[in-house]
């Protein structure tokens, strides 16, 4: 049997190892130090620079334990308190939309457009004026999700939170390397969260970031996630910090990451177009790809969705038996599943194809489940109109990361064909 095909695993450049040598032998073994200097430099120079040749920007980069971490620290930093809210694009992972409860706020979710699967700036629109409506007052951030890597409708949701005053918290957690109009994603809003999980385009094992527009919002951040001490000679607090900053360990990784940040990016956009080329003809299956020029995804991950009548082998079989272990499931301790089934769960062609990949040792994916379909969030309001809960029905995502050999595009697209009746 080959080898299993994981959907994003990290994938060392060789050279990380001098950069945590270094650390060990000039005793920077820290959260802080020349590494975590040096990879923010290197964070930095990279968001700030334009591909329409346009002069670069000026953002600075604070290095972060986690992306959620960063979230957190983003929201702080746009005054979000108990009692608030938050607009917050529904079809994403956990992470985007958890810190604001963290706060004592409450997420207000967005559904998604069709285009780029991100939040639909018109029911942006339309939820800034009902919460206003019916709170009196004014939503205190809104935050877009680069889902799978590909850019928002970021021109459209600037102009309406701009038109309201209300900051964006652009979540590029999965959209590093991912651009619009040439500008980099997280470069577009008040702030931009990175991640460099294990599994993102880039790791630091464990890891995040946060675009800041100035240094002087950058400080402010690296107090709060430096448990916000004041200047005296003793321990004084005047506000809540906490201990988010990245470690000098770990920004070692990063700066050994950063010299192969633009070979894994054209190596997703690779994968990306042969799987394009070789399920073209397929009926029934539809790649996502860039809604249009404007779009530069990283293709963090490569998605598809089924046609609700497009017939795999085995799905009558679907969800017979109850899963053990979890998406994710590696990264974490996961609860045992009481039920096979949910209210809300993938079409029995998604997971009859999701099981033939994984049975040919092939690990596959249903698209995120939206925030507003979350038993934990039944209780948030949500503005919603079927998109991403259709998408979650009907998606499935596909194995993008640096070990993904031609051969393994051609091995999957073959299952794939093979698998449908
Ligand atoms: C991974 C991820 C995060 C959080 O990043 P961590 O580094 O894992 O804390 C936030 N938002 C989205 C959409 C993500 O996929």
């Amino acid at each position: 049997m080959r080898d299993r095909i994981y959907l994003c695993l990290a994938h060392m450049s060789g050279r990380e190892m001098e950069f945590i040598k270094e650390a060990f032998d000039t005793n920077w073994v820290v959260p802080m130090g020349p590494n975590v200097n040096g990879f923010e430099k290197d964070l930095a120079e990279y968001v700030n620079h334009r591909k329409d040749g346009q002069a670069p920007l000026h953002k600075s980069v604070v290095g972060l334990s986690a992306g959620t971490a960063a979230v957190h620290l983003a929201l702080i930093a746009c005054d979000v308190e108990a009692g608030d809210e938050v607009l917050v694009q529904s079809f994403t992972f956990c992470a985007s939309s958890h810190p604001i409860t963290y706060l004592g706020a409450t997420p207000v979710f967005i559904d998604s457009e069709r285009e780029s699967w991100n939040m639909d700036p018109e029911l942006l629109e339309e939820a800034v004026k009902d919460r206003i409506a019916k709170t009196g007052k004014k939503p205190k951030a809104i935050i877009p999700v680069a889902l799978y890597g590909m850019p928002y409708q970021i021109d459209r949701i600037m102009e309406i939170a701009d038109r309201y005053g209300i900051p964006v918290i652009e979540d590029g957690a999965e959209g590093f390397g991912s651009f619009f109009d040439g500008q980099s994603l997280g470069t577009f809003g008040r702030y931009g969260v990175l991640s460099f999980n294990g599994n993102k385009m880039i790791t630091t094992s464990g890891g995040g970031a946060l675009i800041c527009p100035d240094t002087d919002s950058a400080r402010e951040i690296l107090w709060y996630a430096t448990q916000a001490r004041e200047s005296y000679p003793y321990y004084q607090h005047e506000a809540i910090g906490y201990n988010y900053r990245m470690s000098n360990i770990c920004a070692g990784i990063g700066r050994g990451q950063m010299t192969v940040l633009e070979d894994h990016i054209s190596h997703h956009k690779h994968v990306q177009e042969m799987y394009c080329e070789l399920l073209r003809d397929v009926k029934g299956i539809t790649m996502h790809g860039n809604p249009s020029e404007r779009y530069d995804s990283n293709f963090w991950l490569c998605t598809a969705v089924l046609d609700p009548d497009l017939r795999i082998k085995g799905q009558d079989e679907a969800y017979r038996q109850v899963i053990t272990g979890a998406v994710g499931g590696a990264a974490g301790v996961t609860h045992a599943a009481a039920t096979a089934v949910t209210d809300c769960q993938p079409n029995a062609n998604v997971e009859a194809l999701r099981v033939a990949l994984d049975r040919a040792n092939v690990e596959a994916r249903p698209l995120w489940k939206p925030m507003h379909c979350q038993p934990v969030y039944r209780n948030a309001p949500a503005y919603v109109n079927g998109v991403s809960e259709e998408l979650f029905h009907t998606g499935i995502c596909l194995p993008a990361g640096p070990y993904v050999t031609d051969d393994d595009v051609r091995y999957i697209t073959d299952i794939i064909k093979d698998s449908i009746l």
